[in-house]
C-alpha cells in the first residue's frame, strides 16, 4: 500500500475507534449521574458488547500491520507521535491471551463487589483473599508485556509514562523528610477555627452560588455542563463537550465550591486542547499525574488563596448573611487551608494529602517487590498511619478498605495524585514569572491564567510526554523544591510557626 493509502485505512480507522469511545464515555457518564438504578442490568449487558467490540477493533490484525508500515514512513510529527501511542498501547494488550483477560476482567468484577461488602463489614480478611488472587492475576497481565521495566515499573507507566521507582522514590523522600517534621508542627500550633464552614447552608443556596462561581471560571454551557453525582469526576468528549460533576452538601459550604473549582481545571484542559486534535490519541490525557496538576492547581493554588476570595467572598456572603456575616475574610481564607491529620485520603487537607499517598506507594511496592504481604496487611497500615501521620485506624473500614482502585486491579496509579501536586506548584512558579496572578484572580480575569496554561499546556495535549511539557513551561525538568518550599512557606504562614 502507499503512504496515502495507509493513513486512509488509519484514519478510517481512527474515526471508528474515536466514535466507539464517545459512546461509552457518554454511556458511563449517564450511568454515574442521571440514568435510573432499575435499568442498570440491561444497559450494562449491551455496555459490555459495545466494549468488546471497541477492544476488537483496537486489536485488529490487520490495523496493527497498518500502523507498524506507518511507523516505517516519513510521517509529519503529530500523526508520527499519534501513530506510535496507538501502537505502543496495543501492544500492552495484545499479547494476552482473550481467555485470560476476560478472567481478569471476571476477577475485578468479582472483587469489586467483595470489597464493597468488605467495607461495610468493616472486614479486611473478607477481602484479603481476592487481594491476593488481584496482585497475582495483575502480575499475570503484566508479564506478558515486551518490556525491560520490573513489575512495578509497568504498573508506574501506565499512569504516569517516565516514572519508575527510583525516581518516585528520590521523589517521596524529599517529601518525607520535609513534611513529615512540618505536619508535626502544624499538630502542636494552635488550631484554626473551621466550624462556620459546618453551619446549615442549605442547597439551594449553594446552587445559586455555584452559577456566579462557574461564570468567573469561564465555565461556559457552550462547551461544558455541570452535573451532580455521589464521587465528582470530569470527562467528555471533545474540546466543546466537556461535562463535570459536582455533590452539594449541606453542612459544608466548602466541600462543592472547591470540588468544582478542581473538576473545572480537569474540563478547562480538555476543553483547550488543540481542537484539530480531537477524535485522536493525542486529545487524550498525557498522563495521570499531568491532568491532576491542572485541577489541584486550579483547586489549591488559586481556589484557595486570598486573592480568588478577595473576588468571590462577598458574594458568598451575601448569599449566606446569616451563616458568615460575622466570619472575617482572613478567617474563612484560613479556615478552607487548615491543615490536620485525618484517615480519608478523599477528606484530607492539602498538607497531610500527600502522606496519604506515601502510605499507599510503600505498600504498592512491597507487595509486588515480595517485601509485604497481603496477610495483616490491615495492621501494616494501620502502623503507617500512626509512623507517618500521627493517627489511630479505628476499623478497616476508615483504614485499609478506603478506596476502590485495588479491588479495580488498579496498582501503580496511587502516586501519580502526589505527583499532580507536586507538578502545579513549578507550573504556579512559572506562572507567576509572567503574570500579576494576585492581580488577576482579584479582578476576575481569571480566563487570562486559563489563557496562560492553554499557552504552555492545555493546547499541547498528549502531542509531547510530561516531562517535555513541564520543560516547554517552565524551561527546567521537575524539581520537586517547588512543591516543598510551598508548602513550607504557606503552613508556617498560616499557622505562625
Ligand atoms: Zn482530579
Amino acid at each position: 500500500m502507499t503512504k496515502e493509502e495507509l493513513l486512509a485505512k488509519y484514519k478510517e480507522w481512527e474515526l471508528k475507534t474515536s466514535a466507539y469511545k464517545m459512546a461509552l464515555a457518554i454511556i458511563g457518564i449517564d450511568k454515574q449521574t442521571v440514568a435510573p438504578e432499575g435499568g442498570a442490568p440491561y444497559r450494562d449487558k449491551r455496555t459490555a458488547v459495545l466494549a468488546g467490540e471497541l477492544f476488537s477493533l483496537q486489536m485488529d490484525p490487520e490495523n496493527i500491520e497498518v500502523l507498524r508500515e506507518l511507523m516505517k514512513m516519513d510521517l509529519d510529527g503529530d500523526t508520527a507521535k499519534a501513530v506510535k501511542m496507538n501502537y505502543d498501547e496495543i501492544m500492552k494488550t495484545v499479547a494476552v491471551p482473550k481467555d485470560e483477560f476476560v478472567a481478569y476482567q471476571n476477577l475485578t468484577n468479582e472483587a469489586y463487589g467483595a470489597w464493597l461488602d468488605a467495607k461495610n463489614r468493616s472486614d479486611y480478611a473478607a477481602f484479603e483473599p481476592y487481594l491476593e488472587k488481584l496482585i497475582e492475576g495483575t502480575r499475570k497481565m503484566y508479564e506478558y508485556r515486551d518490556s525491560d521495566l520490573s513489575l512495578y515499573d509497568r504498573m508506574l507507566d501506565d499512569y504516569e509514562p517516565g516514572m519508575t521507582q527510583e525516581k518516585y522514590d528520590v521523589f517521596f523522600d524529599r517529601l518525607k523528610e520535609r513534611i513529615v517534621p512540618l505536619i508535626r508542627r502544624v499538630t502542636e500550633a494552635q488550631k484554626i477555627d473551621t466550624s462556620f464552614l459546618h453551619r446549615n447552608y442549605p442547597v439551594e443556596e449553594q446552587k445559586k452560588f455555584m452559577d456566579e462561581l462557574l461564570q468567573y471560571l469561564r465555565f461556559d454551557p457552550y462547551w461544558g455542563y455541570l452535573n451532580e453525582t455521589e464521587h465528582p469526576f470530569t470527562s467528555g468528549t471533545c474540546e466543546n463537550d466537556c461535562r463535570t460533576t459536582t455533590k452539594y452538601l449541606p453542612d459544608n459550604v466548602a466541600s462543592a465550591i472547591l470540588s468544582t473549582v478542581h473538576e473545572v481545571g480537569h474540563a478547562t484542559y480538555g476543553h483547550q486542547t488543540a481542537p484539530e486534535y480531537d477524535g485522536t490519541i493525542l486529545a487524550e490525557a498525557i498522563s495521570m499525574g499531568m491532568h491532576e496538576s491542572q485541577s489541584r492547581l486550579c483547586e489549591n493554588y488559586l481556589g484557595r488563596s486570598k486573592p480568588f476570595w478577595e473576588a468571590n467572598y462577598p458574594r458568598l456572603q451575601k448569599h449566606f448573611p446569616e451563616q458568615l456575616g460575622d466570619v472575617s475574610l482572613d478567617a474563612f481564607v484560613a479556615a478552607i487551608n487548615a491543615a490536620e491529620p485525618s484517615l480519608i485520603r478523599t477528606e484530607a487537607d492539602e498538607l497531610t494529602y500527600p502522606l496519604h499517598i506515601l502510605v499507599r506507594y510503600e505498600i504498592e511496592k512491597g507487595l509486588f517487590n515480595g517485601t509485604i504481604s497481603t496477610k495483616g496487611l490491615d495492621q501494616t497500615w494501620n502502623e503507617m498511619y500512626a509512623k507517618y501521620l500521627g493517627v489511630t485506624v479505628p476499623d478497616a473500614r476508615s483504614g485499609i478498605l478506603q478506596d476502590v482502585h485495588w479491588a479495580g486491579g488498579s496498582f501503580g496509579y496511587f502516586p501519580t495524585y502526589a505527583l499532580g501536586s507536586a507538578f502545579s506548584a513549578q507550573f504556579m512558579h512559572a506562572m507567576r514569572k509572567d503574570l500579576d496572578v494576585d492581580e488577576c484572580l482579584r479582578n476576575g480575569q481569571y480566563d487570562v491564567l486559563m489563557g496562560w496554561l492553554k499557552e504552555h499546556i492545555h493546547k499541547y495535549g498528549a502531542r509531547y510526554n510530561a516531562d517535555e511539557v513541564m520543560r516547554l513551561a517552565t524551561g527546567e525538568p521537575f524539581n520537586p523544591d517547588y512543591y516543598l518550599d510551598y508548602l513550607e512557606d504557606k503552613y508556617t504562614k498560616l499557622y505562625n510557626l
